[in-house]
């Protein structure tokens, strides 16, 4: 069996660990293809923030309390950076951190793709999961706000707004600034990345991993042809709920569901991603016992348990969303 598995960063990677134990169960394969929407250039480094936060999650090396970064990880090249007045300050990368994203900016500057560099820092951590960037090229998700005014970071739109990357707009600013959309700077010209579609293409299952829709799905989906592998290829497509009871879990889907005028429940995600028989994504979608009775259009809805405790939890959701198809 093969699975694919759509993913942000922290929610896709605890549910990769499920993913991985139901897989190593049953000896199925799995490619999760990973936004690259949240990706940037700090101090000259680049860094991708979700396909690190799912490397060191599979791998073993991810801090369990701050959900991103490395376990046990010191700070000293912040304070230092801090000491020079680096900007920008509101990004934290940790000691440890830093290494990956050297090895890595090393070599892209050398010219190779962010899916062969991915592969190559993952032989360090054995995630015992195939990681795909969505794509190698540049797909950055931007966001037009109006309101705090600092060129440096942006750049200036019609009628004093302004778009931001997206990771200044949520760890910066917390999403409290006047939002009007989210951009996929980047998406019309870029192309899957080597073994995406193919993956797809040979797979038993898609599953979409409980990450935020509007920032980790939709920037993934946004690459063109990725979409259509998914639709038109022949394997069902699963989707589990980012939002228990009315709220996310963690984190700020709230917040990006709002900017696009779609209710923050169950429904209103599911009903997002839509019905793959009525040109949508989705033929089942799992949702919590919190939603027994939730409704999507056309697409196959079940209530199970849907809180990633530990691994055990995660993998009969798993199990759950592969016996929905
Ligand atoms: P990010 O890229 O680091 O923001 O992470 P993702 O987009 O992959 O995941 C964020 C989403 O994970 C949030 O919308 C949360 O609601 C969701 N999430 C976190 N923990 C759980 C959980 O235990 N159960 C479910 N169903 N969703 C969760
Ligand atoms: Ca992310």
């Amino acid at each position: 069996m093969r699975i694919v598995v759509l993913t942000g960063g922290i929610g896709g990677a605890r549910f990769l660990l499920g993913v991985r134990a139901y897989a190593r169960e049953v000896g199925a394969e799995v490619t999760a293809v990973v936004n690259v929407g949240d990706d940037l250039y700090l101090h000259g480094l680049k860094v991708c923030p979700d396909l690190d936060s799912v490397m060191y999650t599979l791998g073993g090396g991810a801090d369990p309390e701050r959900g991103w970064g490395r376990a046990g990880e010191s700070w000293t090249v912040k304070e230092e950076l801090a000491g020079y007045g680096a900007e920008p300050t509101w990004f934290g990368l940790g000691d440890k951190d830093i290494a990956t994203h050297l090895v890595r900016t090393t070599m892209v500057s050398a010219g190779y793709p962010l899916s062969a560099v991915t592969e190559a820092l993952a032989t360090r951590w054995q995630p015992g999961v195939r990681l795909l960037p969505a794509t190698d090229d540049r797909l950055e998700t931007h966001v037009v706000v109006s309101g705090p005014n600092e060129p440096a970071s942006s750049a200036d739109l019609d009628g004093g707004q302004r778009a931001i990357h997206f990771q200044e707009w949520w760890v910066r600013y917390r999403g409290n600034v006047p939002t009007h959309r989210f951009v996929f700077v980047g998406a019309e010209t870029a192309k899957p990345a080597p073994g995406v579609a193919e993956a797809i293409a040979g797979a038993d299952v898609v599953l979409v991993a409980p990450s935020n829709p509007v920032v980790s799905v939709a920037p993934v989906l946004a690459v063109p042809g990725l979409r259509e592998a998914v639709v038109d290829g022949p394997a069902p497509v699963v989707g589990v709920s980012p939002v228990i009871g009315g709220a996310p879990v963690r984190g700020m889907a709230d917040r990006c569901l709002e900017v696009l005028g779609v209710e923050c429940s169950a429904a209103g995600v599911g009903g997002l991603y839509g019905a793959r028989s009525a040109g949508g994504l989705l033929d089942g979608w799992l949702v919590a016992e919190e939603d027994e009775g939730t409704v999507v259009p056309e697409v196959t809805v079940r209530a199970v348990p849907l809180r990633m405790t530990d691994e055990a939890a995660t993998a009969a959701m798993v199990r759950a969303a592969v016996e929905l198809t």
